[in-house]
């Protein structure tokens, strides 16, 4: 496929002004499914938590899941939403191998939750605030794979093979209404709302909200219009974009790629794209007009859903601290700088420092492991942090070795490399690979009274009074003990064996 032309991006946001519009989805990790009694878990053998409901069998008959509607609730009232007084599911019809019933379970005209709004940071600390038009209970489709191409896409695949457990899996789909005046944030700002969203969805415990696993995934609306004009611009629609960085980067291509063929006098196809991580570009899918001809009904088997007002009281009293709150509260108990902490939040490390310092390290520990080391080879492995195989309790174990003295700081990158390796926990890879510091004086002094015989002319400086000159004896030593000495224990060995003690 030709590579599609790009418009410089400062030069883009000189002549066009952007608008962008974000759906999220969100599966709800209750026990069960949205409409029958089936397991929802990840992982398990295809085809196995199924039923007549979620394949859709002649005759099934659906039962909302309580738990469902109280989680979609939680999540609309922690957006600031109005809840719906009363609610009803339509169906939105459809045939995809993925969908067995040709219909999906969504709601239409009365979703649960509406007319919210949440206050998102922007990189450079500016706060904009998103409103979100509506959040509304749906259900997931069956997970197609396609085997025999090289991409994993449908696209030069041999054939396919369908998974309906995932079908029927509680979604929440939340729709904010246009965003203006991001400027030159906005790929930026629509990635800080994912990570907001999926920080809200995570705290209230709806939702595992792991997106490595589609657990949040992210539709990018972009569009953009000359300067000064009213209308807005024709709009497309990036699909299930599945990391906080791919949204970034999509949003921007969008932008870049539309500015270029605007100022060609090319018009835009509105239009859904897929997002493709490996060339970093997006792609034509299918046209989309505004109202897709779904046939959308009410759902025959369904009751309305009609929460009381007390329900809904209950729920919100339940509430935990709103993201904003919840960095505020952070920053003051940790006592990082503005720079250090925008630093974790713009690397969507909070969550990981927070349980890091809650299983025992010190926040500034917690903060160098995590936006140093880990972040460093998690980059150069093209990861997220979120999908590098170690857990806070790790990394505060690891911290800990340093503060007791077991482990130096080179030693200890030694144990993160096997940690993430999948060798074990810290303490175990600490023996395994024979890495303690050697707190053995004996063994120390041994090393040192062999570096001062080799040479003398250091060992008379030291005795002098030249105590720099220790540092020569003190890098050797380290070096001969493979670097699991104590700097701080070698020199005072040093001094002391030179001074005749
Ligand atoms: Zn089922």
């Amino acid at each position: 496929m030709a590579k599609e032309q790009l418009m410089d991006y400062q030069k883009a946001l000189e002549t066009y002004e952007v608008v962008i519009g974000l759906e999220v989805h969100v599966e709800l990790n209750t026990n069960t499914k949205m409409f029958c009694g089936c397991a929802n878990v990840f992982g398990d053998e295809p085809n196995t938590n199924v039923c007549p409901n979620c394949l859709g069998f002649p005759g099934a008959m659906p039962a909302v899941n309580g738990k469902a509607i109280e989680n979609s609730i939680k999540i609309g009232l922690a957006l600031d939403c109005e809840i719906a007084a009363t609610g009803r599911f339509a169906r939105k019809n459809y045939f995809y191998p993925d969908l067995a019933k040709n219909f999906q379970t969504s709601q239409y005209d009365e979703p649960i939750a509406f007319e919210g709004k949440i206050d998102i940071e922007g990189p450079s600390g500016k706060v904009f605030t998103v409103d979100i038009e509506r959040a509304h209970m749906e259900e997931d489709a069956g997970k197609l794979t396609h085997v025999g191409g090289s991409t994993g896409r449908i696209q030069g695949a041999e054939y396919s093979l369908v998974d309906f457990n995932r079908a029927g899996v509680p979604l929440v789909e939340i729709v904010t209404k246009p965003i203006y005046g991001a400027g030159d944030e906005a790929p930026e700002l629509a990635a800080a709302y994912v990570r907001s969203i999926r920080e809200i969805v995570k705290n209230l415990g709806v939702s595992d909200a792991r997106m490595e696993r589609g657990n949040v995934r992210c539709d990018a609306n972009v569009s953009i219009r000359p300067k000064g004009q009213e209308k807005l611009g024709t709009r497309t629609e990036t699909k299930n974009v599945n990391s906080l960085r791919s949204i970034e980067k999509a949003v921007k291509y969008e932008i870049q790629r539309q500015a270029h063929l605007l100022s060609q006098g090319t018009a835009i196809i509105q239009e859904t794209r897929h997002w493709h991580e490996d060339r970093g570009a997006t792609s034509s899918g299918r046209p989309k007009s505004d109202a897709d001809d779904y046939r959308y009904f009410p759902e025959p088997d369904l009751v309305p859903i009609q929460p009381s007002k007390e329900w809904i009281e209950q729920l919100r009293a339940t509430l935990p601290e709103k993201p904003a709150i919840r960095r505020k509260r952070l920053q003051e108990l940790w006592g990082f700088s503005e720079l250090e902490f925008r630093d974790v939040v713009n690397s969507d490390l909070l969550d990981e420092i927070d349980d890091t310092v809650k299983a025992g390290a010190t926040p500034q520990a917690a903060r160098k492991w995590w936006t140093g080391e880990i972040a460093r080879i998690a980059n150069s492995e093209d990861k997220e942090i979120s999908e590098m195989p170690i857990t806070p309790k790790q990394v505060a174990e690891i911290a800990g070795l340093i503060d007791s003295g077991k482990l130096t700081d080179r030693l200890a990158r030694e144990v993160l490399t096997g940690v993430l390796a999948g060798e074990g926990d810290p303490a175990e890879i600490v023996s395994k690979r024979g890495l303690e510091v050697v707190s053995d004086d004996g063994a120390l002094l041994e090393a040192i009274d062999k570096v001062l015989a080799e040479q003398p002319d250091v060992l008379e400086k030291i005795r002098e009074g030249k105590l720099q000159a220790a540092g020569a004896v003190i890098g050797a030593v380290m070096k001969a003990m493979g670097g699991s000495a104590d700097a701080a224990r070698v020199r005072e060995l040093v001094i002391q064996r030179a001074s005749g003690e």
